[in-house]
């Protein structure tokens, strides 16, 4: 099977949720839910509202900055809409990596854009005491080691460029500044923060509340943002009893 092959070959399907940050403001930014589940896809009847992709998320800020909050299965939906509408224009990215649990890379082999020398990508992750330096690289050339696809690293053609960060890292994108900080999470996990001049998003998907030093970090990093977007894979009694430990919190720990 070919490159392009395998690529059409994978269906499109999976809707997504838009939103408007700041509706009255002239100069907007947009954010699409391509991906919400954690752990694992879930295909099943009763998440078809919000779709069984896990997570990934696409920001555009004003200035026309485009933003990918990691590389769950809703990177590959957004990857088909991206290389759809470019038309063979170059595609240029900045992709936020929270951390390396499946859930967060698995769309990385699956993402079509990655494939096309003409597009661009600088990823964002920090240094996980597992892989050591170039982690995110290292995760993107063993995804696709034979014998787990069939595509080669060879063939991801897009530039692409790594920055390792870490919790308290603050830089700046075109007109977006991003906070970094760190999440209770086992084996680490980064929360973004992006102020762009449209609103400003927090994006914590896999935290734990109850170390004091946590708990500061989240509520810092999420203290005046117009979106929080966090996570609740557990309900309250669950959190309080046999998930307590697992690294992920509840709707209302998250209110
Ligand atoms: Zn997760
Ligand atoms: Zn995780």
């Amino acid at each position: 099977m070919t490159q392009a092959s395998f690529f059409e070959a994978l269906s499109e399907g999976a809707q997504a949720t838009r939103v408007t940050i700041h509706p009255a403001m002239t100069h907007q930014a947009k954010l699409v839910f391509w991906g919400v589940r954690g752990s694992t896809p879930t295909p099943e009847r009763d998440t078809w509202r919000y779709g069984g992709n896990t997570p990934c998320l696409e920001l555009t800020a004003p200035d026309g900055t485009q933003f990918i909050l990691d590389c769950g299965t809703g990177l590959r939906t957004l990857g088909n809409r991206w290389t759809e509408q470019a038309n063979g224009r170059g595609i240029r990215a900045h992709v936020l990596v929270t951390h390396y649990h499946w859930d967060h890379i698995q769309g990385i082999p699956f993402f079509h854009p990655f494939f096309e020398s003409q597009n661009q990508f600088h990823f964002y992750s920090f240094q996980s005491k597992y892989l050591g330096p170039d982690s995110l690289k290292k995760v993107l050339e063993a995804q696709l080691a034979s014998p787990y696809f069939p595509v080669d690293v060879s063939m991801m053609t897009a530039g692409r460029d790594f920055r390792e960060v870490a919790g308290g890292d603050k830089w700046e994108i075109g007109g977006t500044h991003i906070t970094a900080a760190w999440l209770n999470h086992p084996q680490g996990c980064l929360g973004y923060r992006l102020d762009t001049s449209g609103g400003s998003v927090v994006y914590a998907t896999d935290n734990e509340p109850g170390p004091a030093e946590f708990d500061l970090n989240l509520r810092q990093l999420a203290h005046g943002a117009d979106v929080l977007i966090y996570d609740a894979q557990y309900s309250p009694e669950q959190l309080a009893s046999e998930r307590k430990g697992w690294g992920h919190s509840s709707w209302l720990e998250g209110v």
